[in-house]
């Protein structure tokens, strides 16, 4: 339903993602959680059911370590409402945490495949897929851009997806449902709707449908789904909050 993934060189990123995720609560969901990388590079995940203020008083969102975070709100469609079910959801090792918005059509048989090379489910849902496509991929190639382009190729339905990998890279896609880039002088984030950002950055770069985003401490670098380089402009988004 929402999503926000914050890379920032300043602050720690906890309370923004809490906050993001309130300003997005119009959008209606039934569950939140919130992923960050620890000093440690290990992340660590904590989610639940209820509203964000519910779940953060239950599980401390707001006090989590990390200068790098991704948050989400659910909306579930496959897999009943509970805990587990509640993203972001991690890969088997744990190195890589996702977020999504949409349907995966063919997460079955992706998930059979998946279980049969070992991997191990700990949620329902169709998002759970894309953890451990990547991780597979990641795996064999230990490249983010690889591991993305592989992995795209092999989803079908409609999705927004941010993955946050332990080395401390945001890596998102779309195709049929909006994600935007919001650029500040000590931050990027990564968001279903310019409002999880506009509090911290009027600055804004629209993904196109089938385009990826591999953000790092460098700078934020866009391919198509064919892997090819492009740009997508800064705008200056004019709205008042
Ligand atoms: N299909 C996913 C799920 O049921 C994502 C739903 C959403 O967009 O919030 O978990």
């Amino acid at each position: 339903c929402s999503i926000i993934g914050i890379i920032s060189s300043k602050n720690v990123v906890a309370p923004a993602l809490v906050d993001s995720l309130k300003r997005m609560e119009y959008r209606g969901y039934d569950s939140v959680g919130v992923a960050t990388l620890a000093t440690t590079n290990r992340i660590s995940v904590r989610k639940g059911i209820g509203k964000v203020n519910q779940v953060n008083s239950s599980l401390n969102l707001t006090e989590m370590e990390g200068f790098v975070g991704i948050g989400h709100s659910r909306w579930a469609t496959h897999g009943g409402v509970t805990d587990y079910n509640a993203h972001p959801h991690p890969c088997c090792t744990e190195d890589i945490a996702v977020v999504h918005n949409g349907i995966i059509e063919n997460y079955l048989p992706l998930k059979e495949e998946l279980v049969k090379k070992g991997h191990r489910f700990r949620s329902e849902t169709d998002t759970e897929v894309i953890a451990h496509l990547l991780e597979d991929h990641y795996n064999a190639s230990r490249d983010i851009k690889a591991a993305m382009l592989e992995t795209v190729s092999q989803l079908e339905g409609s999705y927004a997806f941010v993955a946050m990998f332990a080395n401390g890279s945001l890596a998102c896609a779309r195709l049929d449902e909006p994600l935007v880039i919001g650029v500040s002088d000590n931050a990027y984030y990564a968001s279903s709707d310019v409002l999880g950002f506009l509090q911290y950055t009027d600055q804004a770069m629209f993904l196109d449908n089938r385009d990826i985003a591999i953000i790092d401490r460098d700078g934020a670098h866009i391919f198509t789904f064919a892997g090819e380089p492009v740009t997508r402009g800064v705008t200056k988004v004019a709205w008042e909050l």
